[in-house]
């Protein structure tokens, strides 16, 4: 088969991958894509996408509950899970063939294959054909970690299988405490499962302010699902289509599912690294790059989950992008990840953006906290008993706004815009001097006066 010689060649056609492809094929370049399993990636096909399209179907219950309180009488609701499925993987394929049609509509040539390293410039595909590359951007993201082998791992699924279940489990065990875990935890308890959520710690959400981890595993407790921490699952059985996990703390649950959301791992095994000379960065196992995204080998690049810096699709794309600017657009360009806002859809939802109140007060002498804790007003008629969370850090020296963190239903829609008020370094005067908008839940962030609480530093802290 006949040698193919490109500019570019990127392997991985997910947020990163895509992007920069189009960005290069826009600057002139000859680029090819090679993809393994579908186009648009983890984001697209088993990831933010299907994800945020399973929330909206398990918020509905919530609505129909919220509804009597309006008057509403609603005919006893039932949930058909295939139906979910369904629709949602025809969204999906949609999407697919629209991020395939803008690839190839940018001029850039998309290979249905993996793609390995033969040397630095050569890259053998499944196919059979060789690739001659002048620049690689390897943007192969990542993949779920299984941890440990215990008895019965084989029993488990990851997210990429939960996307594709034959039926919704009536119980469900998740273990994990980080994003995927608890936004499936919310997901299958709205479609009616029976959720228990195993967590290694002392509380879910480690890395997230205080305020919010102990709220949001108050509002999930509330809505039923089994929250047990300082445990993990030592050994799973399987009996027919059932499961028991059985804990660390010598306890044991029954269970038709049992998912580990555990984190992930970047993908880089089988790449043939080695062969291209590429250095991984010993400390996260992703591959090492400069602040452009240049690898030790300077015509290499890699962008995106495959680097594990922020593993968000946002933060990909905008590499994916800053890199084909600087190699192919003669701009030199840099990501900024500082600030990055960011959700998880947990129902309610968090948002946050920038400094946790612990980081805040490690690294600034003076910091206070304004807090709000409230009833919105549509559980003032709805009964529910959800209450939202907002938190705003300040640096009291400069009047800064250093962080926010919210939890409510909405949070995630409030936070992308707050992080454009952070990212301008906004003062709390600036949100004080901003009228409120009436009657919403984000208003409460403009009308906070009085710290909750005022941290002074003293000089031997
Ligand atoms: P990917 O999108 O993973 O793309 C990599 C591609 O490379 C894949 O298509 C893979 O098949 C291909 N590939 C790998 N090796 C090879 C090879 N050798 N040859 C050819 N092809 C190869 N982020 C958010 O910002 N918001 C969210 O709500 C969100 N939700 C998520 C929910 C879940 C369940 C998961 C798992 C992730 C979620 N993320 C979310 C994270 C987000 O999906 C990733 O950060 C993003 O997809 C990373 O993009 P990427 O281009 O680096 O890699
Ligand atoms: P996270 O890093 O968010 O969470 C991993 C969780 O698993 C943590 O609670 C961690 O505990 C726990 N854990 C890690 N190793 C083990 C182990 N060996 N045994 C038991 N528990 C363990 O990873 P996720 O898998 O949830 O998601 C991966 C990434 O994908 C996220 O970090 C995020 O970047 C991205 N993502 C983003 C989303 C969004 O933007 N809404 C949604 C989904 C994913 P501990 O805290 O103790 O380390």
């Amino acid at each position: 088969m006949a040698d193919l010689d490109v500019d570019l060649c990127v392997i991985g056609g997910g947020s990163g991958g895509v992007r920069a492809a189009r960005i290069a094929a826009s600057h002139g370049a000859k680029v090819i894509v090679a993809e393994e399993y579908r186009m648009g990636g983890t984001c697209v096909i088993r990831g933010c996408v299907p994800k945020k399209l399973m929330v909206y179907a398990s918020h509905i219950h919530q609505e129909i509950e919220d509804a009597a309180g309006f008057g509403w009488t609603i005919p006893s609701a039932s949930f058909d899970w295939a139906t979910l499925i369904a629709n949602k993987d025809k969204e999906i394929a949609r999407l697919e063939a629209a991020y395939t049609a803008n690839v190839e509509k940018s001029g850039a040539k998309i290979v249905k294959a993996r793609a390995v390293f033969e040397d630095a410039h050569t890259l053998r595909l499944s196919t059979g054909e060789k690739v001659n590359a002048k620049y690689v951007l390897i943007a192969t993201g990542g993949a779920p970690n299984h941890g440990a082998a215990i008895p019965g791992i084989e029993h488990v699924i990851s997210s990429n299988e939960v996307f594709h279940l034959p039926k919704l489990p009536k119980r469900i065990v998740i273990q994990g405490g980080g994003y995927i875990a608890l936004e499936f935890a919310c997901i299958f308890a709205g479609l009616g499962s029976d959720v228990t959520v195993i967590y290694r710690g002392e509380n879910i959400l480690r890395g997230f302010d205080e305020d919010v981890r102990a709220h949001v595993r108050g509002e999930m407790e509330a809505e039923g699902i089994t929250i047990l921490t300082g445990c993990h699952v030592a050994k799973v059985d399987k009996h027919g289509d059932a499961f028991t996990a059985h804990l660390s703390n010598g306890s044991s649950i029954a269970a038709d599912q049992v998912m580990f959301a555990i984190g992930r791992h970047p993908s880089v095994k089988g790449l043939g690294l080695e062969k291209a000379g590429v250095l991984l960065n010993p400390v996260n196992g992703g591959i090492a790059v400069n602040e452009f995204s240049q690898t030790n080998v300077p015509h290499i690049y890699a962008v995106g989950d495959v680097t594990h810096r922020v593993n968000l699709t946002p933060v990909a794309v905008r590499e994916g992008h800053a890199f084909a600017d600087t190699v192919f657009g003669n701009r030199p360009t840099r990501v900024d990840r500082n600030d990055v806002p960011t959700a998880v859809f947990s129902q309610p939802q968090v948002g946050t953006v920038g400094l946790t109140e612990a980081d805040a007060r490690a690294q600034y002498t003076h910091v206070d906290i304004y807090k709000a804790n409230f009833k919105p007003m549509k559980a003032t008629m709805s009964g529910n008993p959800s209450r939202v969370l907002m938190k705003l850090i300040v640096d009291a020296s400069t009047d800064r706004i250093l962080g926010c963190h919210i939890v409510s239903s909405d949070a995630a829609e409030i936070i992308q815009v707050v992080g454009i008020a952070i990212k301008m370094k906004a003062t709390k005067a600036d949100f004080d001097a901003t009228m409120a908008l009436h009657p919403t839940s984000a208003e409460e962030l403009v009308t906070m006066r009085t710290p909750s609480a005022r941290h002074v530093r003293q000089a031997a802290e």
